[in-house]
């Protein structure tokens, strides 16, 4: 996942990286916290350009994984997509003040910002990973439901509520509590 900057020139040059299950758990293990396992490949694209001192890359990274819906405990597939935009000038002298930044640079032979949207390179070659990691923990959700609306697990009898109902349910609506409920519901209701 690296790109040679001295190949690039004015004219766009097109990238693209695949990413296997191994780099996921990789992924996972270096601390990113990647959830799930990936069923295909990640696909990674970039176009990469010098336009003057500068680079500009943009691309993006699509993938699907399957992750544990956190209601009802299934397991689905969720895609992803996420894309970039970002141009480096070249750093020169300079050092970027917060360390990660700094061990990016000499290690990756570019840093971002915290926008992700402009940075610096040194040196002849770029490497992408690192960035496309971020990507990906960016575009994973923080709480991963199967569907939105999943109404999870029954609190009594622990029936999937989202493949079929279960007799909780309707005992449920006749229970004191549906009867404080709905007198709440009315309440509030009057209210407006
Ligand atoms: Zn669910
Ligand atoms: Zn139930």
């Amino acid at each position: 996942m690296k790109i040679s900057v001295d190949r690039l020139n004015d004219s766009p040059a097109s990238f693209c990286f695949e990413a296997d299950a191994n780099w996921w758990r990789l992924a996972l293990a270096t601390g990113s916290g990647f959830p799930g396992e990936i069923t295909e490949p990640v696909r990674f694209r970039c176009v990469a350009q010098r336009i003057g001192s500068e680079l500009h890359l943009e691309g993006g990274v699509d993938g699907v994984v399957e992750l544990e819906c956190g209601r009802c405990l299934a397991r689905y597939c969720h895609g992803f997509n996420e894309s970039f935009r970002f141009v480096l000038e070249p750093a020169g002298n300079r050092v970027p003040a917060d360390p990660e930044g700094a061990a990016a640079l000499s290690r990756d032979g570019l840093c971002l910002g915290d926008e992700l949207e402009t940075g610096w390179f040194r040196g002849s070659e770029i490497h992408l990973g690192p960035i496309f990691v971020e990507l990906v923990s960016l575009a994973l959700p923080m709480k991963p439901l199967c569907r939105e609306d999943c109404p999870g697990l029954c609190a009594r009898c622990g029936a999937n509520l989202a493949v079929a109902g279960c007799d909780c349910e309707q005992i449920g609506s006749d229970s004191p509590f549906a009867v404080l409920a709905g007198i709440r519901d009315d309440l509030v209701r009057g209210g407006n």
